[in-house]
């Protein structure tokens, strides 16, 4: 029997869920819950799909723990965003192999991370591995679009199947090299996402007598500005407290957070300035739908990030403030995420032990982080401690930002068999807690 590594089991099961097309929407995800499903029985894991609806099944796989220690989640999302072949370099769901990086839609974010983590279970199932609690390894459905078939229907419908104490899912473990020093970045809370939308009402009337109309167009246009150039009161939280006296040697004054990061690396500066508060971006805007017409009604749409441990109500009582004097509706479209897991905590011991472990001069790092992952839910209905990482060293982690949903998405094999290495790493650590 010919022997395989770790790393060329890993490299062909991610071509293949490459080739399964799991774009969101439809999602489609069932065929590639599916191909999970076999590889890992055929190396004695157990799993269970679970659908709401038969193509888009969530696949969860256990081996079980002999006692009660705690719980390690393998967290993942099988689906994809779209891909415009036209775009691409070539085929988006080849999953082609050239010059040591695998090719299609998913390799980063996050196919890479399910072959990995569906090949450190196998693997460790191989070897006999008995930990004291379950490892629990969960590829859902539906987290690019979030319509409720993926994890947020999973906790709901199925909590024991994910419940876990600890989780390792996506958003994490990219290298930063700040002012000479290697930082892995590991995603520990993020922000809400809270767009809104604004409507101004005016009076209607015909384009060519501006007069006798009230524009509601050009009533909002004085808002757009004001929204735009929004800053929020800075304030410093606990991930950003710990970013910062990692980069810079100490916490500076929440004002100073942004000068004293540039400082270190213009980089770092980037990387704080959002997560110093909540920020409005003015996006989309919808008027008249006829040249000649004079819109009685302007809708103004507004991404808004919040803080962790801020809310809503916050946020509108700022936009009151912001636009005082003026009349609008504001709506809340939706709200997602927004939730941190402590920095001090046993799974953090266990990254930093691994990030000591692969490269001695480097430093784990936590962050806020300005997106969302599916971690929130398993925050809120379990209080799960959840990061995300997934190191990444051989591809430049800004190249690896620009390829995410974009055209020419790939990844490293060196990667790839990092990832698994750290999720070994990471279930064997959990299992020697005390
Ligand atoms: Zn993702």
């Amino acid at each position: 029997m010919a022997v395989v590594s770790l790393r060329e089991e890993t490299t062909g099961l991610l071509q293949e869920l490459i080739r399964i097309d799991t774009v969101n929407p439809p999602g489609n995800e069932t065929a590639a819950a599916e191909h999970l499903r076999s590889y890992l029985e055929r190396n004695g894991v157990a799993c269970e799909l679970y659908a709401k609806v038969p193509d888009r099944a969530n696949l969860v796989a256990r081996i079980p723990g002999t006692g009660d220690g705690p719980r390690l989640l393998f967290l993942s999302h099988t689906d994809t965003v779209l891909a415009d072949p036209q775009e691409w370099e070539r085929d988006p769901w080849c999953g082609d192999l050239r010059d040591g990086e695998v090719w299609g839609r998913g390799a980063l974010d996050m196919k890479g991370q399910v072959a990995a983590s569906a090949v450190a279970m196998a693997s460790l199932a191989r070897e006999g591995y008995e930990p004291p609690g379950d490892l629990i390894f969960a590829a859902c459905a539906d987290e690019e679009v979030g319509a409720g078939f993926g994890l947020q229907w999973l906790v709901e419908a199925h909590p024991e199947a994910v419940r876990a104490e600890y989780c390792i899912n996506e958003g994490g473990g990219d290298r930063l090299i700040l002012d000479g020093r290697v930082f892995y970045v590991c995603s520990t809370a993020e922000k809400m996402s809270a767009p809104f939308r604004l409507t101004v009402h005016g009076r209607s009337g015909h384009a060519s007598r501006p007069g006798i109309a009230d524009n509601a167009l050009v009533k909002t246009a004085p808002m757009i500005e004001r929204l735009g150039s929004f800053r929020d009161e800075p304030e410093v939280g606990p991930e950003l407290a710990a970013f910062l006296r990692a980069v810079c040697g100490e916490v500076p004054a929440p004002e100073d957070a942004v000068s004293a990061a540039r400082r270190a690396h213009p980089l770092a500066g980037d990387i704080v300035e959002p997560l110093l508060g909540t920020t409005l971006a003015p996006t989309m805007v919808e008027a008249s739908k006829k040249r000649n017409v004079i819109p009685n009604r302007c809708e103004l749409t507004v991404d808004c990030r919040i803080l962790p441990g801020h809310t809503q109500a916050e946020v509108e009582a700022k936009v009151a403030k912001l636009l005082g004097g003026t009349d609008y509706e504001l709506e809340w479209i939706e709200a997602q995420g927004g939730t941190r897991s402590p920095v001090e905590t046993r799974l953090w011991d266990v990254i930093e032990s691994f990030v000591a472990e692969i490269e001695p001069d480097a430093q784990a790092v936590p962050l806020l982080v300005a997106g969302f992952t599916d971690s929130h839910w398993v925050r809120e209905a379990f209080g799960t401690v959840a990061y995300g990482f997934f190191p990444m060293r051989a591809m430049d982690s800004e190249l690896a930002a620009r390829l995410i949903h974009s055209a020419d998405e790939r990844i490293d094999l060196d990667d790839l068999e990092l990832g698994v290495r750290f999720l070994r790493h990471a279930a064997e650590g959990v299992a020697s807690l005390p």
